[in-house]
């Protein structure tokens, strides 16, 4: 993980928050390298789970919301952690993530007592208006699904969507987190990428579509490279069970720091849109409430998993084995030296061209060696380079990351030759 991390603030993947002023506990910033990763793992999602479909359609609603939405959907209640305070030192910790509490009691050798745990609600507050004092006190969204049920009526009345269907959609939200950590895995403002799909309210129907999209979900992690042996599921069990939910599954990695929540499935029932009386008339012309199998993955411990499941160390090498998909460039050109004329014009004149079509690199600094082992820990899947030969054949190298092997590929052929091996 201390790799990970070094890696990130290096190469210009991620950044701690308002670094310059010291920081802000749970925040992070996305560097030129994260900012791409994060867009393609974002894109990724988006296209499997819009564009390749038929019955799924996108949302993107305001991160403020009217406060009522959050009374009906039960967060001011019940949107809690258990809170308790060491009484020697007063540090807080959520209590039900019990080998953080050992690990804090090892530092005062056993003998940290404990408040009573408290529930301490998650969501952050905020104030919107122009009179101080007379300003509506707001909340800044806990969770992005709520913006899919107060737009359901929309969509239903402004598309063709016919149940059963979902509401994708990928924002921010933000917690109150008493323990932030483990680097971006738990901040207080992250992005969530969620499928709310609704269903006709039949027990069978609800086990039928819940199956199938922890599997579906799980293959789309499996596809984009992440090993079979880091993914797991894990049954919620009832006391951990979120308010909403009338059961639950985790898609887990083995992360560093043990076995960590990658996406929720969640069985959310009818709680939703009765709450928020909402209904749905079929084609039968009979109303009902649908029901809501819910996928919610995290973007920020998503691009943090891919990191951690593509580093590697050959040698003196670090490598980034990431999908060529979600790489943040897919190729690189140099010219093999930076002081010819000729070489340098030819490989601006292929940089030029590949960049009308896909993130491509630059770099003429040094020697090709540390150029490919620069490119290499950026995770970037090719590098062209273009040398003495290439003025006269019109051919360049190309060179793969994961092999290292070099192949003499026509200069004419090179975007076709990316293309076919990036989509
Ligand atoms: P945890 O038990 O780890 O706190 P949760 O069960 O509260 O997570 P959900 O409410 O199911 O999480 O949120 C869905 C997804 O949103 C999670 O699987 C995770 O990927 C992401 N997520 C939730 N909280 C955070 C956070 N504090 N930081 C980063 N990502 C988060």
């Amino acid at each position: 993980m201390d790799k990970i991390v070094a890696l990130c603030k290096r190469r210009g993947f991620i950044y701690p928050g308002s670094e310059i002023y010291g920081g802000l506990t749970g925040t992070w910033d996305y560097g030129p390298l994260g900012t791409l990763l994060k867009k393609n793992i974002k894109d990724q999602w988006f296209r499997t789970n819009v564009q390749l479909r038929n019955d799924v359609v996108g949302v993107d609603a305001a991160i403020m919301m009217n406060p009522t939405v959050w009374e009906k959907s039960g967060h001011l209640e019940a949107f809690t952690d258990p809170l308790v305070e060491c009484k020697t030192c007063h540090q807080r910790f959520r209590a039900d993530k019990e080998e953080e509490i050992k690990a804090h009691e090892k530092t005062h050798q056993g003998k940290a007592g404990w408040t009573t745990p408290q529930k301490f609600n998650l969501l952050v507050k905020a104030f919107l208006g122009i009179i101080e004092g007379a300003q509506d006190e707001i909340f800044l969204r806990g969770e992005i699904t709520q913006g899919a049920f107060v737009n359901f009526e929309n969509i239903v009345s402004s598309t063709r969507v016919k149940i059963p269907f979902g509401i994708a959609q990928i924002g921010k939200a933000f917690r109150n987190e008493i323990t932030p950590g483990n680097f971006t895995f738990r901040s207080r403002e992250f992005e969530q990428m969620e499928i709310e799909y609704f269903i006709r309210p039949e027990e069978k129907e609800g086990n039928v579509w819940f199956e199938y999209w922890k599997n579906t979900r799980m293959e789309w992690y499996l596809s984009l490279g992440i090993k079979k042996e880091n993914l797991r599921f894990r049954k919620h069990e009832d006391r951990e069970r979120a308010h909403y939910a009338r059961f639950a599954e985790d898609i887990e990695y083995k992360a560093p720091f043990g076995w960590a929540e990658f996406e929720g499935i969640h069985h959310r029932g009818d709680w939703d849109l009765s709450r928020h009386n909402l209904s749905y008339v079929g084609d039968d012309g009979k109303k009902f409430t649908p029901w809501v199998i819910e996928t919610s993955g995290g973007v920020d411990r998503s691009l943090l998993f891919f990191l951690l499941d593509a580093y590697h160390e050959e040698g003196e090498r670090t490598i980034l084995k990431l999908n060529p998909k979600l790489a943040p460039y897919k190729v690189a050109v140099f010219p093999l030296l930076a002081n010819k004329e000729k070489l340098v014009n030819l490989a601006r004149g292929i940089y030029d061209d590949l960049k009308q079509q896909m993130m491509v690199a630059w770099d003429e600094r040094g020697n090709i060696g540390k150029r490919y082992y620069a490119q290499d820990e950026a995770g970037t899947p090719y590098c062209v380079t273009v040398d003495f030969q290439s003025l006269e054949d019109k051919t360049v190298t190309v060179r793969d990351r994961d092999t290292a092997k070099q192949e003499r590929i026509k200069i004419t052929n090179l975007s076709e030759y990316f293309l076919s091996r990036l989509s």
